[in-house]
């Protein structure tokens, strides 16, 4: 390449207005809204990186697409163009749309799950684990030990630690309806799983007689990361990729808000007839008819549409270096952040960062706050307060203290990214000054998402 700087793939046809703010609104906002972001009218934040869950720009033909839906309630052509375009990447037998991926986790851990039983996984997500504990069932989280270390720059410190997934297997004979794998490793810093880890995973399930399940949401990402990391895949193209990714797996369930480049929707694929027909009974109690799901025909269009869009090495290749961008900049201002820098996000290591908050005080929290009341920049706590508080009520520091800065696709430009640089160096230069939070009301589960604080006097 001739020139350094990344040109976003895209030029921009339509504009929403980003609403400037002064510091001491956001000090009342925040306030008001108990130092919970997620408690925030998002006309008080000027940079949105909260999460990159259905906060992408659809393509002129992802609204296109929107025009073709059939609202029909059952067997809706839309359906099948969604259903196509899933299967063309993920050939699994079964494709059952839902409106976003915790309603694919519940229905396929309502049937699998329960009491007695346990379900291993590189690292659950927060709504994986929150499903899988709610039928009283346990979620264990087996990725290799690079990938608890922030600082080590493993090419994929998403893998499975396939001999203790081996071990355990051993131990729980019986026990266990299913093992998934995250792709990428969202919990664990946006981090890839190699193919070779997914094939020695499979061989292992295969091996014990457990299904292998993907939590797929960044396929994309993770196939890219294959792409440009793991030797003899590079002259490969990502759809050639993913689809080997998917010929290792019984199934998946999918939130369409992230890679497929959707505002909402999400599936549950497999390929057991009898599996996926409980699923459907299910789907149909809670969701909606087989040929909708929870989604209008409309959705499942501009998903089809997005699907094709989001293996284009144009937008990959933009995609991961622009995340890779905020990650080296802030690296270089001595600022730490979970290396090698994931796909979709760029973590910050708030317990390195603040090490006079002890992880019971929410270091994470503290970051996060601060970012919003300097620049108005909205992150995501990754850490005691979202995976502290566990089903037996005690609390517990969580392995890390992050704050994530998700990046949604398409959205954002390089200048917006640069100011979220000056914010974050910014807030660096004053951490010595940021003081702790305690909760003050939290709800039993999914705390994160409600509980209100305090800072610390
Ligand atoms: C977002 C996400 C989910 C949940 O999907 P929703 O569409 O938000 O319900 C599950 N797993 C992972 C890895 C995710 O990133």
């Amino acid at each position: 390449m001739a020139f350094r700087t990344i040109i976003e793939p895209f030029r921009i046809q339509s504009v929403a207005p980003l609403r400037m703010t002064a510091p001491e609104q956001r000090r009342s906002a925040i306030e008001a809204a108990g130092y919970n972001l997620f408690g925030l009218h998002s006309d008080d934040v000027m940079i949105d990186l909260l999460t990159d869950s259905g906060t992408g720009a659809m393509s002129r033909d992802q609204w296109a697409a929107i025009q073709h839906g059939d609202e029909s309630y059952a067997g809706s052509p839309s359906f099948e163009i969604f259903r196509d375009a899933v299967q063309g990447l993920f050939p699994f037998k079964h494709v059952i749309p839902t409106h976003q991926g915790r309603a694919a986790e519940k229905i396929i851990f309502t049937v699998l799950g329960g009491k007695g039983r346990t379900i291993p996984s590189n690292t659950h997500f927060d709504t994986t684990r929150a499903n899988i504990e709610y039928t009283g069932a346990e979620a264990v989280d087996l990725v290799i030990a690079e990938g608890r270390d922030p600082a080590n720059l493993h090419p994929f410190k998403g893998n499975m630690d396939v001999a203790a997934l081996d071990a355990f297997l051993d131990r729980n004979a019986g026990r266990v309806p299913v093992v998934f794998v995250t792709i990428t490793n969202n919990s664990g810093g946006g981090q890839p799983v190699s193919l070779a880890n997914l094939r020695a995973t499979h061989a292992v399930c295969r091996k014990h007689g457990v299904p292998l399940f993907l939590a797929a949401c960044r396929f994309a990402e993770n196939a890219w990361f294959i792409r440009e990391r793991e030797p003899g895949q590079h002259d490969r193209a990502v759809a050639d990729i993913v689809r080997d990714m998917a010929a290792l797996a019984d199934g998946m369930t999918m939130s369409a808000k992230k890679d497929p480049m959707g505002n909402i929707g999400g599936w549950l694929a497999l390929n057991d007839d009898a599996l996926a027909e409980q699923c459907r009974n299910l789907l149909i109690l809670t969701e909606g008819f087989p040929t909708y799901g929870g989604l209008a025909g409309r959705d499942l269009e501009a998903l089809a549409q997005g699907l094709k869009e989001v293996v284009d090495h144009d937008y990959l290749r933009y995609r991961i270096r622009s995340t890779a961008y905020l990650g080296e900049a802030l690296a270089r201002s001595g600022i730490p952040v979970v290396q090698p820098i994931g796909g979709h996000a760029v973590y910050l290591d708030a317990r390195a960062l603040l090490p006079q908050i002890a992880p019971l005080q929410y270091p994470g929290q503290a970051l996060a706050v601060a970012l919003y009341e300097v620049g108005g920049v909205r992150g995501c706590e990754i850490g005691t307060v979202m995976f502290g508080r566990h089903p037996d009520g005690s609390e517990q520091p969580a392995a890390l203290d992050l704050v994530r800065l998700a990046i949604p696709r398409r959205t954002y430009t390089q200048s917006h990214i640069d100011y979220v640089i000056e914010v974050c160096q910014e807030v660096a230069a004053a951490a010595g000054t940021l003081r702790g939070y305690r909760i003050v009301a939290e709800p039993r589960q999914l705390r994160h998402f409600t509980a209100r604080f305090a800072p610390l006097a």
